[in-house]
């Protein structure tokens, strides 16, 4: 039984030495023969911690392993903090993100927020899924909105997190304002956003001197799920040399013709990056005349990050990953300016 002062859980399993207490943690539940194998170790005292280490996470150590010195604020009871995780890297989570995980006793967290993150959470919290993906019932954000000022009008100190930065598309800023509207204590953690962190990942600056002035992010969904009609394409267009677009695999014929018709060329470099700084990345250089083809044979679905503009061909020189594993860079001047990089 266990004597642990966090009490039981199903996914944990204590171990009491003297006057030390260790949590072994993992996430399956301890079956009656694991618990056997463990006790049995353990009763023994031959309990070799390197083993022990290899077969099981020992998360609240790792957990307590301090901030570097900041006056860190404190997550008190009745506030929300809105927080972004990044686009996946577990590694580009902020420490504000971090000191958020480790004080909130809920977190409030979408599709897009890795595992790898919810791990670094305080082991007593609550995990509350309110993704919109993944097969399971997707929440509605009114009632996301209310839940969060319910947990915080209960005295609880609640975190939600978003996948990327919580205010860009990411319906961050409708759920402050309800927070506020209620009265609740706010505090907002920006993240990384898929359209700059996930592009970097793939090797495409999203400006570029020799390529942009200005960079544009467009959601490819509007409120009703439809493809956003009240855009005027021809202004984005014209307005922009490069275009980073959200959600816009579903209605990418669309877009594509949109552009086209307002004036870019079909032989636009385009990039789409599928679920960008995770293990699962994927890239497809293409251009707006293919686009629609190529996502088709090479079978990509959401989420994706889909960058139209010069800026793509910088990945000829910039794949950084694929010079990681080894390889040489495609084109060390892709946008052929003739004279090295530094020159101005
Ligand atoms: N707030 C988020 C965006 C939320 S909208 C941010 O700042 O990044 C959800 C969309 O973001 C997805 O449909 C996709 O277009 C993009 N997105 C988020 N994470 C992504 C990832 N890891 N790879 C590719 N696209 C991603």
């Amino acid at each position: 039984s266990c004597t642990c002062s966090r009490g039981p859980t199903t996914s944990q399993i204590c171990v009491r030495f003297s006057c030390h207490q260790i949590i072994l943690y993992k996430s399956f539940t301890p079956t009656p023969v694991l618990i056997y194998y463990a006790e049995k170790l353990l009763n023994n005292v031959v309990v070799s911690l390197a083993f022990a280490y290899s077969l099981l996470h020992i998360q609240d150590m790792l957990n307590t392993i301090p901030l570097p010195k900041h006056n860190w604020p404190i997550l008190q009871p009745g506030w929300v903090w809105l927080c972004g995780a990044g686009p996946g890297d577990a590694g580009l989570l902020t420490l504000h993100a971090l000191n958020a995980l480790r004080q909130a006793d809920v977190i409030v967290y979408d599709a897009l927020v890795g595992p790898d993150i919810l791990e670094w959470a305080n082991s007593t919290a609550e995990l509350i899924y309110a993704g919109k993906r993944g097969g399971k019932p997707s929440a509605k954000q009114r009632d996301i909105s209310l839940h969060l000022v319910e947990l915080a009008k209960k005295g609880k100190k609640v975190l939600r997190l978003k996948g990327g930065d919580p205010f860009v598309f990411g319906r961050g800023g409708e759920e402050a304002q309800t927070l506020v509207q209620h009265q609740i204590p706010i505090r907002i953690i920006p993240g990384i956003s898929a359209g700059i962190g996930g592009l970097a990942y793939a090797g495409i600056p999203v400006t570029h001197r020799d390529v942009n002035q200005s960079v544009t992010f467009v959601t490819g969904h509007d409120q009703s799920g439809e493809s956003p009609s009240s855009l005027n394409w021809k202004a984005i267009s014209d307005g922009s040399q490069v275009l980073v677009i959200y959600m816009g695999i579903k209605h990418i014929s669309r877009i594509t013709s949109e552009l086209i018709k307002a004036g870019r060329s079909i032989s636009e470099p385009v990039a789409v990056v599928t679920n960008a700084t995770t293990d699962n990345q994927q890239v497809l250089e293409t251009t707006l005349g293919s686009i629609k083809v190529d996502l088709e044979k090479a079978g990509m679905s959401p989420p994706a990050i889909i960058c139209v503009g010069k800026s793509v061909l910088m990945r000829q020189a910039l794949d950084w990953q694929s010079m990681i594993s080894g390889n040489s860079p495609r084109n060390t001047d892709p946008l052929n300016r003739g004279r090295p990089a530094e020159a101005s």
